[in-house]
């Protein structure tokens, strides 16, 4: 039997105390991606698009780019289960990942390239076109080593140097909060 996917992701979380999902979320048509603002130990941004029943995870501390010129260093994080995509609030204190997490970005996307992106990943080189409500267009992920990708915009219509998501547009897409927001439960 082949190994469940997110073991790893469930191995490094106490369900009894965080309000994070298990997981059991089926795959819908379009794949998704979501971008999560996590005010963790150093604040960065998950990014996570949905290959074959999970979402494939990678930490971005200075989250994307719209310029194609900037290169956002990407570190691979484990497995997490497709409700993962709609978590926002806090992961309480002594728990993995502790803090505070808002949906930043979330939507569709396709890959222009004919191989999977399962296979795509493995290869080291991933072309995606987003479709989401503040980045569209092309990016690229590339691994430059084993805990090192680099998240960089593609050239096309949606490519803007002057635009900076990051810090003009930083509420949720879901509940139109800032990470400062959302309350310290728990
Ligand atoms: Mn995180």
């Amino acid at each position: 039997m082949a190994k469940d996917p997110l073991e790893t992701y469930r191995e490094k979380r106490d369900f009894r105390r965080t309000p994070e999902p298990q997981g059991g979320a089926e795959a819908k048509d379009a794949p998704r991606f979501v971008i999560q603002k996590h005010d963790a130990s150093t604040r960065h941004y998950d990014f996570r698009l949905e290959v074959e029943g999970v979402l494939k995870s990678w930490a971005v501390p200075k989250g994307p780019s719209t310029d194609p010129r900037e290169k956002r260093l990407a570190v691979p994080t484990e497995d997490h289960p497709l409700d993962y995509a709609g978590f926002e609030g806090t992961i309480p204190e002594g728990e993995y990942g502790a803090g505070r997490v808002i949906v930043w970005d979330a939507g569709t996307y396709e890959s222009p390239k004919d191989e999977s992106v399962a296979d795509q990943i493995d290869g080291g080189h991933v072309v995606v076109v987003l479709k989401g409500r503040k980045l569209r267009g092309g990016f690229a992920l590339t691994r430059t080593s084993d805990d090192r990708w680099l998240l960089v915009k593609t050239r096309d219509d949606e490519a803007d140097a002057r635009r900076n998501p990051v810090s003009t547009e930083p509420e949720s897409v879901l509940s139109g909060r800032t990470i400062e927001e959302i309350e310290e439960e728990s």
